[in-house]
């Protein structure tokens, strides 16, 4: 049985290469001891959230847990999880999504403090970079002058292109959940005391 990715064993054995020979055997022997413990692969966000890997964590609640990256991209780096195994952004329910995005104003608000900016970066799909099949949400803080990269090579697009790529996209927006409905208590209060006036 397999117990870890293919991915997982590539990092491995890339790892293994750049130790120096005695060393590597030494660890090589240590690695596979832990495979065989630990059986089938677990989640690590998962795991993270259920207190089983141990974090620096920032923020719980009932659905997220906000940690610091333990091997940072720089000083702050720091993962929004959502507590369920969710692979994309688009499974995050109505609340969720709420709860999401004030999560990400209040921690890049705090970063900024401390840093020169901050990159927000999510992460879907084989060719995106994506780790784990689990949503995690990275806010980079950013200094002037550090080493993170997040770049591209602005390519030229005609115009015809564009509206093509536009009804593309367009067309597979999914359908929205619908909302709740709001109760405006405020207008209630008043309705009932503009009711009592009238009363003789
Ligand atoms: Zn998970």
């Amino acid at each position: 049985m397999t117990q870890v990715s293919e991915e997982q064993l590539k990092q491995i054995e890339e790892y293994l290469k750049t130790l120096p020979e005695p060393e590597r055997q030494e660890k090589e022997k240590q690695i596979m001891a832990q495979l065989e413990q630990q059986g089938p692969p677990q989640c690590p966000f998962c795991l993270m959230s259920e207190g089983k890997i141990e974090t620096t964590k920032l923020y719980e609640d009932e659905h997220f847990i906000v940690v610091l990256e333990i091997n940072p991209a720089n000083k702050g780096h720091t993962i929004l999880i959502p507590k369920r195994h969710i692979k994309h952004i688009y499974s995050l329910n109505n609340e969720e999504s709420e709860k999401v995005i004030n999560l990400l104003k209040k921690f890049s608000a705090s970063l900024s403090v401390i840093s020169q900016g901050v990159n927000i970066l999510y992460s879907e799909g084989p060719a995106s970079g994506q780790k784990f099949e689990h949503l995690a949400i990275n806010l980079i803080p950013r200094y002037t002058e550090d080493s993170v990269k997040i770049q591209w090579q602005p390519k030229k697009a005609e115009k015809t292109e564009l509206e093509k790529v536009k009804q593309e996209i367009i067309s597979h927006l999914p359908i929205e959940e619908p909302k709740a409905p709001k109760i405006d208590t405020d207008n209630i209060k008043k309705e009932l005391e503009e009711k009592k006036k009238r009363l003789p």
